[in-house]
């Protein structure tokens, strides 16, 4: 008797579980601003277990910044970010959720909520974005890093410069189709409706500046 393993064409994969799971692609954001908040928890759970640290509340919030010329959408936290291994290992593996192992190592105290368990959320960005740039730096690490990747098929971790720890997650907004109008991701007015639809739950300040037109 030989056995084998599956053999799996990880893109055509993905794109099969992004597509069936997110039917609305709105709910990108959904997914980038709960990974936003899993990461401050882990850093306000870090802060419960040692008292060498204190959790400020006014230093913890999710940032959301769109750039209509450039066509951008950022979502920045001030949560735990990753180290070079972590990037690897997260982003790099499709369907591994580092929530869920997170919420197996550790006996979770009350009030302290995880959202992520499945290992694709933050994959749902490129169903809105054509170049996903991840720039983090993890807690009580000096080193920064840059995770780029313009759809599954590969993904570059460089070094890179950034002062605090957390993580910059940068979407690079697709252009618009015939049937299809992704300008909407940039557009403060309706990005506000989306975070007031699905992330309204969020225990954590969702800030977003004003322009003025
Ligand atoms: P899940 O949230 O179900 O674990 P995701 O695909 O949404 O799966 O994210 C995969 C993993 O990548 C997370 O578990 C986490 O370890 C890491 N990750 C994603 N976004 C962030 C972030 N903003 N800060 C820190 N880690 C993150
Ligand atoms: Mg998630």
């Amino acid at each position: 008797m030989e056995k084998k393993q599956f053999k799996a064409e990880a893109k055509r994969l993905l794109d099969i579980v992004v597509n069936s799971i997110y039917t609305n692609r709105e709910i990108f954001l959904r997914e980038l601003i709960s990974n936003a908040s899993d990461a401050i928890d882990k850093v306000y759970y870090k802060t419960l277990t040692d008292d060498s640290l204190v959790f400020k509340k006014e230093d913890y919030y999710i940032k959301i910044v769109p750039d209509k010329k450039n066509r951008t959408l950022k979502i920045i936290d001030t949560g735990i970010g990753m180290t070079k291994e972590e990037l690897d290992e997260n982003l790099g593996t499709i369907a591994k959720s580092g929530s869920l192992q997170f919420k197996k190592e550790n006996e979770l105290k009350d009030g302290y909520d995880i959202i992520g368990q499945f290992g694709v959320g933050f994959y749902s960005a490129f169903l809105v974005a054509d170049k996903v740039t991840v720039i983090t730096k993890a807690f009580g690490s000096d080193k920064a890093y840059k995770w780029e990747s313009n759809g599954v098929e590969e993904y570059s971790i460089d070094e890179c410069q950034k002062d605090d720890f957390g993580t910059e997650i940068i979407l690079n907004i697709k252009e618009n189709t015939e049937d299809e109008n992704f300008d909407e991701y940039l557009d403060e007015y309706n990005l506000r409706h989306i975070i007031k639809k699905y992330s309204d739950f969020i225990r954590y300040p969702i800030k977003m500046d004003i322009s003025k037109r």
